[in-house]
């Protein structure tokens, strides 16, 4: 492998940190890697190109966490621009999230993710008798649910 190879893996390794250390402005603690956000890092030159899957395409902190991604990326020495992408497709799922990140997410905000299969499950109680009631959650990132075992609203991310 030629230096300059090796330069730019180390360079695009030193990239992927900076990008994961964005935390999700709608869920402190979490970041955009824990919620399976990253698609893929490239560099060309000195110019990094971040492509990002949105949860939810009308999320208005998309615009805070691709404005976040690009500040953290120009911290890293060697890279002077950053060009962050949001992709159309493949389209994020729960399955992009680690178990213990769901876990977190139910914990700390009960919020809780629709599975793949469009399923939902309580946060709360575990039953899987919940309903939509409202695409108008707390915020634009979130819809309301309702649960009919333990009776409670729920918020499910998007
Ligand atoms: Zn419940």
């Amino acid at each position: 492998m030629s230096a300059t190879m090796s330069h730019n893996l180390a360079l695009t390794e030193a990239v992927r940190t900076a990008v994961s250390s964005v935390h999700d402005p709608e869920y402190p603690g979490v970041s955009i890697a824990e919620l399976g956000l990253i698609e893929a890092i490239r560099l060309e030159g000195s110019t990094a190109y971040v492509d990002l899957i949105p949860t939810y395409g009308g999320c208005p902190a998309l615009d805070f966490i691709a404005t976040d991604v690009r500040n953290a990326v120009t911290f890293v020495q060697g890279v002077t621009k950053a060009e962050v992408r949001w992709l159309r497709a493949p389209i994020w799922s729960q399955d992009r999230v680690a178990p213990h990140v769901i876990q977190f997410l139910e914990r700390e905000f009960t919020v809780t993710l629709r599975r793949s299969d469009g399923s939902l499950v309580c946060p709360v109680c575990g039953s899987g008798t919940v309903r939509d009631t409202s695409p108008m959650g707390p915020s634009r990132c979130r819809s309301l649910a309702y649960c009919d075992d333990c009776r409670n609203p729920i918020e499910v991310m998007r």
